[in-house]
């Protein structure tokens, strides 16, 4: 038996998706820029993709633009912002501790090029408190993002309350909502906000695909010049294959989207309520406010990695944190941001589990866990120490 375990790094695409988009493979591979029929039928795809993705989040046709991914869209977005802030002499962002990189790096980047940049906390819970953004909002501020729900520990931020600060102070809001669309409802209208970044391979969709929503009158910077492409704020010919499925995915989503969540919710809750039995371990982020699929937990006295390994042997693909960080030596920036020290950091395990998901699954992801950490804490040092009373427990 192989559970997957691991869907907020990357979905298995849904059946509707691979269906809509074989014949824009094998029958309708036209430009979407050429003008003879087989072109057109390809452009009116591209327009429907369009329409079926503004339905899903409130939006009008004329604020989409796809793009390659969640991370291009979070690059367009923010370098948008400075831009425009720029011009009238703002440079100062808004943002918090536990961003993708994909929004990290794009600051880190505006930070070298003069801009300041207020990282708010995320606190205990992993979630930012809008006191905290109004302190620290300034006459110079021109953009603030924050991300609609966490990568590593599912935490819903108040996006709806950060986006009405944001609107009365005239700021422009960016959240990149690459783990709330298609998973929790997201409506850009009701919550104010005035870009938004998805990805197609985290609802289902295929990878390579994403979009970035731009309320209208805000004039997009392009990271990518040449053709006049998605009027002319992203060239290059479109993936037309992949944006048809990628809405595909959504509508069947967005479709099911309270069903699905009322379920995998309660056996989210049931995961947690299993591994919090596990001692000295703690849940990671709010117990409440995450989305329905994310469970995230530390061990002490355990190494992530390893504790990956033996669960891939039991047939569980998990995860220690968000893709980027696995394979480095150094600890989660989300779970260093809420808190946990170094030695406890290493020692996390992040389960996102699947709309199919079931109670079995589950209870055996359970039992996994709680033997491989038994086992991986019979040999640790630092496990031992902690035993003896040489060092003291955290958790
Ligand atoms: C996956 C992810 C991204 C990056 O999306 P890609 O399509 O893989 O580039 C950005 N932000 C968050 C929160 C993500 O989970």
């Amino acid at each position: 038996m192989r559970i997957y375990a691991d869907n907020a790094a990357t979905t298995k695409m849904s059946r509707a998706a691979v269906e809509a988009m074989l014949p824009y493979l094998e029958e309708y591979y036209g430009n979407p820029s050429s003008l003879y029929s087989e072109g057109q039928k390809a452009k009116e795809a591209l327009e429907e993709a369009r329409e079926k993705i503004t339905r899903c989040i409130n939006a009008n046709a004329k604020e989409i633009i796809f793009t390659s991914g969640g991370s291009e869209a979070d690059n367009q977005a923010i370098l948008t912002a400075a831009a425009l802030g720029k011009k009238k002499g703002k440079t100062h962002i808004i943002s918090d501790t536990i961003e993708h990189h994909a929004v990290l790096h794009t600051l880190k980047k505006l930070e070298k090029e003069g801009f300041t940049v207020t990282y708010l906390p995320a606190h205990e819970n992993g979630i930012v408190r809008v006191e905290d953004l109004v302190n620290a909002i300034t006459g110079d501020t021109c953009l603030v993002t924050v991300m609609y729900a966490n990568n590593e520990i599912g935490t819903i931020q108040p996006i709806k309350e950060i986006g009405a600060v944001c609107r009365e102070k005239g700021i422009l809001f960016h959240t990149d909502a690459v783990q709330a669309v298609g998973h929790i409802p997201v409506d850009v209208e009701d919550a104010n906000i005035d870009m938004l970044s998805a990805s197609a391979h985290k609802f289902h969709g295929p990878k390579g695909v994403g979009f970035l929503y731009a309320r209208r009158g805000i004039r997009l910077e392009t990271l990518i010049e040449g053709g006049a492409q998605e009027r002319g704020h992203r060239a290059g010919t479109e993936n037309v294959p992949g944006i048809v499925a990628a809405a595909a995915a959504l509508e069947e989503a967005a479709g099911s989207l309270g069903e699905v969540s009322e379920r995998v919710q309660v056996l989210r809750d049931r995961l947690i309520e299993g591994l919090k039995k596990i001692p000295h371990s703690a849940l990671n982020g709010d117990p409440q406010k995450r989305v329905p699929s994310n469970v995230n937990f530390c061990f002490e006295g355990v190494e992530g990695e390893a504790l990956l390994l033996l669960l891939d042997d039991k047939g569980i693909m998990a995860s220690s944190g968000s893709a980027c960080t696995s394979g480095s030596l150094d600890p989660s920036h989300v779970l260093l941001a809420i808190g946990r020290v170094h030695d406890v950091a290493h020692g996390s395990l992040r389960l996102s589990l699947g709309d199919d998901a079931t109670e079995e699954e589950v209870d055996y992801i359970i039992k996994s866990v709680e033997e491989v950490v038994t086992y991986l804490r019979g040999f640790s040092p630092v496990w031992r120490d902690l035993v003896n009373g040489k060092s003291k427990f955290i958790l």
